[in-house]
């Protein structure tokens, strides 16, 4: 009950803070994924609906081609708007991952983010990492002050398909009764869904090529854990973005007794972008250790070498192993 009690007088206060000004900048973190894109997005429609007199905009300095479909943000804006402005910083547990970073020279800061606690920071906090996504947040924010705050389809729309992208379809753990409600909640807006998964899920004929590759590509550590490397040559050989290139971890994820699976991504200065992804095992210390970080299961890190390479795969590996050693009854 604590956890509802303090998750109310935080919404509270965030909407508090959203009425006592009338210029607010919106961003989200690099490298933005539906959670990031669908939460700022959705929320400045929702305030400028709500509050046609607030000039609400979303400023980022880096997007994602993939999620175009979901609308353009708004251009950068001189240092002197944010002079006396509010910040709202969604799905960014630490500062260096912020996309916009201008917006630290606002006068005051929401942070609101669904990760586990990495940086203090803000001068209003609402974060709740029990969420499925930063988009379940804003849903729950909309329903709580549907008195308030209005939404319509379109800005129904932006938030599901970041509640959609980020609980992997309402598959991952953190997937709850409140998830579900409130995805409910959003599609009584009307949302078109077949239009929305089309444009999220249809792949290219050329990158089912790419995931035929990886899958060949990979292979699997004595205790199970899958992994496989997206080199630099094999990215301009078929011509993906980085973006497309991350999407390799996913290609991981259903094979029996591998509870942990990585995708190892060469960056183009020759460091390596890992993504951890795993069942029932957590990964994020191992993350950590890994010049990383995030959830549970579903962690990033970088990797500067073969040798911190292969010391990441067996550090999994006996991460695994003992964990297989001390469990039963998983997959
Ligand atoms: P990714 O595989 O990059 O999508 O990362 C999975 C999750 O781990 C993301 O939601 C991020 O919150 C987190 N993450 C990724 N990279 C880092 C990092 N370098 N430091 C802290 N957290 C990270």
């Amino acid at each position: 009950m604590t956890k509802e009690k303090s998750g109310m007088e935080a919404k509270k206060a965030v909407l508090d803070k959203i009425k006592q000004y009338d210029k607010i900048v919106i961003t989200r973190h690099l490298r933005p994924d539906g959670d990031a894109i669908g939460s700022t997005k959705g929320l400045c429609n929702a305030l400028r609906l709500s509050f046609p007199n607030k000039d609400v905009r979303v400023i980022n300095c880096d997007y994602s081609q993939h999620l175009a479909f979901l609308g353009s943000e708004d251009p950068q804006v001189d240092d002197s708007f944010y002079e006396d402005a509010l910040a709202i910083i969604m799905d960014t547990a630490t500062l260096d991952r912020v996309s916009n970073k201008k917006a630290l020279l606002a006068k005051e800061i929401i942070k609101l983010d669904h990760h586990i606690e990495a940086e203090s920071y803000g001068d209003v906090v609402w974060v709740e990492d029990y969420r499925s996504s930063v988009c379940e947040m804003v849903a729950d924010l909309l329903k709580s002050f549907s008195n308030e705050l209005r939404c319509d389809k379109q800005i129904a729309t932006l938030v599901f398909a970041g509640m959609v992208t980020d609980s992997g379809r309402f598959q991952f753990a953190e997937t709850s009764g409140d998830t579900l409600r409130l995805a409910g909640f959003l599609l009584d807006f009307g949302i078109d869904t077949t239009t929305l998964y089309a444009n999220l899920y249809l792949e290219d004929f050329s990158f089912q090529k790419f995931k035929a590759k990886v899958i060949e590509n990979m292979d699997i550590t004595k205790n199970g854990v899958a992994y496989t490397y997206v080199s630099q040559n094999m990215q301009k050989e078929l011509s993906l973005s980085n973006e497309q290139a991350s999407c390799s971890v996913g290609f991981m994820d259903k094979i029996k007794g591998s509870l942990i699976w990585l995708a190892f991504i060469e960056n183009d200065d020759g460091s390596t972008r890992v993504r951890l992804r795993s069942r029932f095992v957590t990964v994020n210390q191992l993350a950590q250790k890994y010049h990383g970080g995030g959830h549970a299961f579903a962690s990033g890190a970088t990797v500067y070498s073969e040798d911190e390479m292969k010391a990441l795969i067996e550090d999994a590996d006996s991460l695994l192993g003992q964990y297989k050693s001390n469990n039963g009854g998983w997959l």
